[in-house]
């Protein structure tokens, strides 16, 4: 801990949401704790709770405080009135907050709505933690070029992916097998295919372990969250589709594993709280103290384990397909589950529909040639679109 930077300058893509509430709150325990002006913010954003953003800058103060949408702008001025946080709305404004000088940005936007401001984040060459996965999927060439080019350190957020960076050993990366993301398996986990036809909303954002945000409930509940991981673990760890491996475990207690060549399983474990690996990527590389429940495992008394049923969860079967297929398909992939998550949160489509409308959407779109080259930012946004629309016109038929 004595080496822990606490002059890291931060800003948060997203700080309303789930992960951004709890970067935050690691934030303000290290300021209780450590050091009152511990990790100075430089930026906060925010898409729509303007109210939300306005107690957050006023507890933090930020240098700059952005809402996503324009017409919450006046409101937001007013709440920051006398504070000396500049405000701006927007967009761009979103992309500005990323362009600022912070040290460390966490990167929790949802959705491929978070690509344009988490690549300008990347483009400056600082620690990015990136929670994010859509923009993972949606342009995992682009962006991981993107890291590249300006010497950028991608810190995972998400569990499984932080777990696999905790216990992957590069200099022994050759001598990997495979690697093992766990998974939940969602409130559904052990409904048959006829219950799943009449569950709700409600029901699907109600996660046994997690609390997080909505569309990332539901994408847990119909396991498009584990092929989005397996798509993500691709780009971030660049081990093919067949090296990694998804195991359920209800428990999650195991956030994932690597397993090596002389039959070693390195695994990291820990209580279901977001807050132990943001706080990995907070400190990195350092360890940081974080206020989660410690891991009891004679409380816990026994872990169990399962394969994955891709008849009965086919979101699986097409995310792996997706990312086989290559070129746009994972980006088809995820625009079409944002639209239809979206679909089904507003009761529009029953909860069977949403993998279906996902493959009615690869298929339409698929021109049968390594579909879609994706050279720049400007492509995935195109392809983004048409996605949607497609999935929206399936949807309405
Ligand atoms: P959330 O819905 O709770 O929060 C999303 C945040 O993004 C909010 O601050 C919101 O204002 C902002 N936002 C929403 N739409 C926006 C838009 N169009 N433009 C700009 N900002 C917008 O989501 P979350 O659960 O915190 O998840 C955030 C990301 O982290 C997702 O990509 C998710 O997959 C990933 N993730 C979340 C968890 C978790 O435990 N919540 C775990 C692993 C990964
Ligand atoms: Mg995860």
């Amino acid at each position: 801990m004595s080496n822990l930077n606490l002059q890291k300058r931060v800003t948060v893509l997203g700080s309303t949401g789930s992960v951004g509430c709890s970067t935050l709150d690691l934030i303000a325990h290290a300021r209780e704790g450590q050091d009152p002006e511990a990790f100075p913010i430089e930026a906060l954003t925010a898409q729509r709770r303007v109210d939300d953003l306005i107690a957050q800058a006023r507890q933090f103060s930020p240098k700059f405080a952005v809402i996503g949408d324009p017409s919450l702008l006046a409101q937001l001025r007013e709440g920051l009135d006398g504070t000396g946080v500049e405000a701006a709305a927007g967009p761009e404004a979103l992309v500005e907050a990323a362009l600022r000088p912070a040290d460390w940005v966490m990167a929790a936007i949802v959705g491929a709505a978070g690509l344009a401001p988490t690549h300008a984040a990347i483009s400056r060459g600082v620690e990015v933690a990136l929670a994010n996965k859509e923009c993972l999927v949606c342009a995992g060439d682009l962006i991981m070029g993107a890291v590249k080019a300006s010497g950028a350190t991608l810190l995972p957020v998400d569990s499984e992916h932080n777990a696999i960076f905790q216990v992957l050993e590069q200099e022994n990366r050759s001598s990997v097998e495979k690697i093992i993301l766990t998974a939940s398996g969602g409130p559904f986990r052990t409904f048959t295919r006829q219950q799943m036809a009449t569950v709700t909303p409600a029901q699907a954002v109600a996660h046994p372990n997690w609390d997080m945000g909505q569309k990332i409930s539901v994408d847990s509940a119909t396991m498009m969250n584990k092929g989005l991981e397996v798509i993500e673990a691709h780009h971030l760890f660049g081990f093919s589709p067949r090296e990694i491996d998804v195991l359920i475990h209800p428990q999650s207690v195991i956030h994932s594993m690597v397993s090596y060549e002389d039959g070693s399983v390195l695994a990291q474990l820990g209580s279901p709280d977001m807050r132990t690996p943001i706080a990995h990527t907070l400190a990195w590389p350092q360890r940081m103290p974080a206020p989660v429940a410690k891991l009891d495992l004679a409380a816990i008394g026994s872990l169990s384990f399962e394969a994955p049923d891709e008849t009965r969860f086919p979101a699986l079967r097409l995310a792996r397909n997706a990312l086989q297929m290559g070129g746009g398909a994972p980006t088809i992939l995820n625009a079409a589950n944002e639209a239809a998550v979206a679909a089904f949160l507003e009761d529009r489509i029953g909860f069977l529909d949403i993998p279906k409308v996902v493959e009615g959407a690869l298929d339409h779109l698929d021109n049968g040639q390594g579909i879609w080259r994706l050279d720049a930012l400007e492509d995935v946004f195109a392809l983004d679109s048409e996605a949607r629309e497609q999935a929206n016109q399936l949807m309405s038929a």
